[in-house]
């Protein structure tokens, strides 16, 4: 069975909330849906968590469902006259005043700032359209060169590139956000400008186990720490947008790949997110420029690649997963596809189960076996087979929905639930039955098995077994 390996993100939103539409979305290849607290009430967050549930069971597959919380977005305060035009070369000033901005000043309500700035910073302002440069600094100013100019409204947000801040990644509004929605049937937790390894610890602490932990990279800090920040995140996104602001627009295409070979070297989940498929919001089909986009990130080896904009407010919410699904489609059928995929050397297994995972698929590709099978419960034995991107497909079985569903956005993994298995002859014949019913492999094909003995123990893959699939009449009932 040819099933698609690189997995799709849809991003829910006004365009994509029906329950009709939601289905229509997995039926396009959608394996995890993505809901943005930056742009969604409680309320309609909770009823798309009950509609994806009621289309995952239609669906018969695992369904992910990622809750992207909004993070420490900077903003400055408001204009007198709603705008004020800020020329290249002149002072402008942000203070502590709450005094309605000018063409020389505006409030800038985050006095962590104020400490933490230094001369020659740049403060990039909407988005990146604006740029100034920090030539002083007091308690109550930060005074600053226009070094691109052009309008400026209120409430605009701010980024500081050059500058640490001394916040953590989590603002009241996500907590109050991941209070509520970890209540919920969620699997992924996805935070905002995370700019150290503490800001996931303490998401961590607050998830209790209920979320998996997405680290979004976006920040220069992040991308400087990126190893400690890999040690603690179950997984990572390269979110382009704020990345493209916070560094030179140029770099994200480099960074976007180290970022992909550090996240597989690490045996984590990779989302390539942003501007995928962006002129699809308005027209049934994608641009060259964006076909060649969502390839290279198929080529690179992403385990995800996401729709933003595209499903949450765009025309043809429908048709961009199509598009991404067929794109992936071609690009793995492709005849260079292998030696790319497997061109980045990933360093060896550092541990017993990771080493297993990886005999695992060295086996299957010498002895042409049709599938790998791996037990998992916490689904770190799958994670380190998908690791080498092994060209026998991979089938994970877990007797826990959460694992599963977490699987979902996780490169080349199909995920079937069962319960753990009794002794070894179970074992095999559990996998080999499930293998064959679900089309994953025929009778008189061959498959190997990981697991580990004693069986039902998480962490402790130790066993490889070649087993042969046999035809559904002789097997037990
Ligand atoms: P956002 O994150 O959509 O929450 O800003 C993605 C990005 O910055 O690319
Ligand atoms: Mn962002």
């Amino acid at each position: 069975m040819a099933a698609r390996r690189v997995k799709i993100v849809a991003t829910l939103g006004p365009a994509s909330f029906s329950p009709e539409t939601i289905g229509r979305l997995i039926a396009a290849g959608t394996d995890t849906f993505r809901i943005n607290m930056s742009h969604t009430s409680h309320d309609a967050a909770t009823a798309a968590v009950q509609a994806i549930r009621a289309a995952e069971a239609r669906a018969e597959r695992p369904i992910g469902i990622l809750v992207d919380l909004q993070g420490p977005k900077l903003r400055i305060g408001d204009f007198a006259d709603g705008a004020v035009d800020v020329e290249h070369g002149a002072t402008f000033r942000f203070d502590k005043s709450r005094a309605p901005g000018t063409a020389e000043r505006v409030h800038l309500p985050h006095p962590e700032i104020f400490t933490s700035v230094a001369p020659g910073d740049r403060l990039l302002l909407d988005d990146g359209k604006l740029r100034l440069d920090v030539t002083q600094i007091s308690a109550d100013a930060i005074t600053a060169q226009v070094v691109i100019g052009g309008s400026l409204s209120g409430r605009k947000g701010i980024s500081l590139p050059d500058t640490e801040l001394p916040v953590g990644a989590l603002t009241a509004k996500d907590r109050a956000d991941l209070d509520f929605m970890l209540e919920q049937d969620v699997d992924w937790l996805a935070l905002s400008f995370v700019q150290r390894e503490d800001d996931i610890a303490e998401a961590a602490k607050l998830a209790r186990g209920r979320a998996a932990i997405m680290a979004k990279i976006e920040k220069p800090a992040a991308v400087h720490r990126i190893d400690r920040i890999l040690e603690r995140a179950d997984a990572l996104m390269v979110a382009r947008g704020d990345l493209g602001v916070e560094m030179p627009l140029q770099q994200v295409p480099g960074l976007q790949k180290s970022l992909t070979r550090a996240a597989r070297r690490a045996g984590k989940p990779i989302v390539i997110a942003t501007q995928m498929l962006e002129s699809m919001i308005d027209a049934p089909a994608p641009t060259r420029a964006e076909v060649s986009d969502v390839a290279t990130a198929v080529f690179e080896g992403a385990d995800a690649v996401m729709l933003s904009a595209e499903s949450a407010v765009g025309k043809y919410p429908v048709e961009a997963v199509e598009a991404m699904a067929d794109i992936a489609a071609e690009v793995e059928r492709d005849p260079l596809y292998d030696s790319i995929i497997h061109a980045p050397e990933l360093g060896p297994d550092e541990n017993a189960p990771g080493a297993i995972s990886a005999a695992a698929c060295s086996i299957a590709k010498s002895l042409n076996l049709a599938l790998i099978i791996c037990y998992t419960a916490t689904g770190a034995t799958a994670l380190r087979a998908v690791r080498h991107r092994p060209s026998t497909p991979v089938l994970a079985l877990t007797p826990v929905p959460e694992t599963a569903r977490r699987l979902a956005l996780a490169w080349g993994l199909r995920c079937v639930l069962t319960d753990d298995p009794s002794d070894l002859d179970d074992m095999v014949e559990r996998a080999c039955g499930i293998a064959r019913e679900w089309g994953f492999a025929e009778p008189g094909q061959r498959v190997i098995i990981a697991a580990g003995v004693p069986l039902g123990t998480p962490g402790a893959t130790n066993m490889l077994r070649v087993a042969f699939i046999e035809p559904a009449s002789r097997s037990r009932p």
